[in-house]
């Protein structure tokens, strides 16, 4: 190890996936004009470099993927909600599944080990997926190319120029990386258990309008890497570097784990 760097070694998983179209939902379009895509950056002084969109959702596909998963599969985890009824006493969880967190600490289930609850950190950390509309010229560095398209909603009064409804709607088609790093070392089962659910996110809705056949997640490639990140200072700039290597194997022994 070189004394000059500071070192950190961890894990994560690199997921590249494409979607035909969806509707990453980033809360609700009351009261607002466009809100389907959270914009952080207005792409520079005249918006030459893009607007930089964040595509929110995708832990709750994962989220939603891991219910489905172990579901079938007969093993009771937590679910997301931890309401368990109604004002009323009608229950509110379906018979597979406890109230999220319930389970902790006495008898953890796979996917509160994983995921959390408000009573525990959760072990994966999702990046932000960042992504720029293809259109814009430049090179992008900090950012995803793919198609941004808005669909304009504008709602008369009948006989009348007020509108009900006036907003623009934003959809996305394209490719994009999901990494998520994992902040302890998991077990063969949790891994197995976590890349299957990321499998089955292909089969989990993502976004809005997902009845009109939007949100669908093609799943391309995914892979398990051991990064070493280190920093240091040349002349006063901060230089990182990242060594990366693929862990193949215990891709394939927890596969067979979980
Ligand atoms: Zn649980």
């Amino acid at each position: 190890m070189n004394v000059q760097n500071v070192t950190r070694k961890f894990k994560r998983l690199v997921i590249k996936a494409k979607t035909p179209i969806a509707k990453p939902c980033n809360g609700s379009v009351n009261n607002s004009k466009i809100n389907s895509l959270l914009v952080v950056s207005n792409g520079g002084e005249n918006g030459e470099k893009g607007k930089r969109y964040l595509v929110k959702g995708l832990r709750g596909v994962l989220n939603n993927s891991m219910m489905a998963l172990a579901k079938q599969r007969g093993i009771e985890v937590c679910h997301s909600s931890n309401k368990v009824e109604t004002q009323s006493g009608e229950s509110l969880l379906p018979t597979a599944f406890h109230p999220n967190g319930a389970c902790f600490p006495e008898d953890e289930c796979i996917r509160h080990r994983l995921m959390g609850s408000i009573k525990k950190q959760s072990i994966l950390r999702f990046e932000p997926v960042i992504i720029v509309s293809e259109n814009v010229k430049e090179e992008v560095e900090d950012a995803e190319k793919m198609h941004v398209a808005t669909e304009n909603r504008v709602a008369l009064v009948e006989g009348s120029k007020k509108s009900i409804q006036d907003f623009g709607e934003r959809y996305v088609a394209g490719k994009f990386t999901i990494k998520i790093e994992l902040r302890k070392e998991l077990t063969k089962e949790e891994l197995g258990f976590l890349l299957k659910s990321i499998l089955f996110m292909s089969e989990i809705g993502f976004g809005g309008a997902v009845n009109n056949g939007a949100g669908k997640l093609v799943l391309k490639e995914i892979v398990l890497q051991e990064v070493e990140r280190s920093r240091t200072i040349r002349k006063g700039k901060v230089i990182e570097e990242e060594k990366v290597r693929n862990l193949w194997k215990q891709m394939e022994e927890a596969l067979e784990a979980w």
